[in-house]
């Protein structure tokens, strides 16, 4: 299917069985992100402030009924990879019974995980039997003192040893890493260096203000260049490798190592132009784009008896109003500058 003619959807969300949306500029729409909490136990400098955080009424978000509705709405509608984020993931009870649910889902073909693997490990053989995609554990250094500072916890160990499960078990494991100045920059070089022996890929992700309390700084001193740059400086045989489809980092290996290092312009937004996914928050609001602040509340439809075709159909038209890219959906706030907390989006 092309792009849709925005009059017949209605006609067309009746009959959709599972097909490919594409979005008003072209881009198909096949991969969500799915916030299963927006309750953490972490206190992420970049992510949320230490004290005061507001979390939503449990009642607020989405049940594990209505998101398994959805899910199996959105598959028919093309979806065929979700991932799972939050919050912490792990922090909502029984999170296995809703994994164990959603791989089931006709359709879903690929189902991924962000964590930051302070609850994970326990989990992990029966995540790798159930036959999950890959994890994105969060790991900003390598040092506990400095990981103490940043997450306001003191629990390197338990993240640490996440990390060598997912390696034992053989899952695909990528490690999420945001370049802060004046908190990591140290920890660039050794996070590289992991991937000598560890077949892993350590993405080093731009700060974005998604912090609860807007920008820490006036200009971001980290940028996807500098990080580049910093990087080549100790390994200049760095070399760039194919990016996969869709894929949001700029990726490279250092030749005769067993992993790869990527490099996630998520401020600068370099990526848009491919973007194929789409983000349900904790309390089931859609987002068409990361910098938008939510464009459809699915989760008031579903409790006001809405059928799935005529939530299909509202999608569809979100859908076909997607911003061409990130600049252009924070333009079209209606809350003026970002500031809200990553971990009510799930990154
Ligand atoms: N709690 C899980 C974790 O930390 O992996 C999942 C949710 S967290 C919001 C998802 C991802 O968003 C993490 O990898 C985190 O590093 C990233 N993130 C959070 N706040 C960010 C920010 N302000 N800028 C860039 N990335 C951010
Ligand atoms: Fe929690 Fe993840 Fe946000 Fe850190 S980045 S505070 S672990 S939701």
């Amino acid at each position: 299917m092309g792009l849709l003619n925005t009059n017949n959807f209605a006609e067309l969300s009746k009959t959709m069985k599972a097909t490919q949306i594409f979005d008003n500029h072209g881009r198909p729409i096949n991969y969500l992100r799915l916030a299963v909490t927006d309750r953490c136990n972490l206190r992420c400098f970049y992510c949320m402030p230490e004290e005061g955080i507001k979390y939503m009424p449990k009642k607020e978000l989405l049940t594990f009924e209505e998101i398994e509705r959805l899910v199996t709405l959105m598959a028919q509608m093309g979806i065929t990879k979700i991932r799972l984020t939050g919050g912490e993931p792990f922090v909502r009870k029984d999170l296995m019974q809703l994994i164990r649910k959603i791989v089931e889902i006709e359709g879903i073909k690929d189902v991924h995980l962000t964590t930051n693997g302070i609850l994970t490990a326990p989990h992990i053989p029966e995540l790798k039997s159930l036959g999950i995609a890959s994890v994105n554990l969060s790991l900003d250094t390598l040092d506990r003192e400095r990981f103490r500072q940043i997450t306001r916890r003191d629990e390197f160990e338990k993240t640490k040893g996440t990390l060598k499960a997912l390696l034992d078990h053989q899952i695909p494991v990528k490690i999420n890493t945001v370049v802060m100045e004046g908190k990591n920059i140290e920890d660039i070089l050794p996070l590289v260096r992991l991937t000598q022996d560890q077949e892993t890929s350590v993405r080093f992700i731009e700060e974005m203000p998604f912090n609860g309390e807007g920008s820490h700084y006036s200009s971001l001193a980290w940028t996807h260049k500098k990080i580049l740059e910093h990087i080549k400086e100790e390994f200049p045989l760095l070399q760039k490798i194919q990016d996969p489809e869709n894929s949001t980092s700029y990726n490279y290996t250092v030749p005769g190592f067993k992993g790869n290092v990527g490099i996630i312009a998520a401020f600068s937004r370099t990526f848009c132009g491919t973007c194929n996914r789409i983000r349900l928050t904790a309390q089931g609001v859609l987002k068409t784009c990361l910098y938008d602040d939510g464009v459809l509340n699915i989760r008031n439809m579903m409790r006001n008896g809405l059928n799935d075709s005529e939530i299909k159909s509202h999608l569809l038209k979100a859908f076909s109003n997607r911003p061409k890219d990130g600049f252009e959906a924070e333009r079209g706030r209606k809350e003026k500058s970002v500031s809200e907390s990553m971990s009510t989006i799930g990154g």
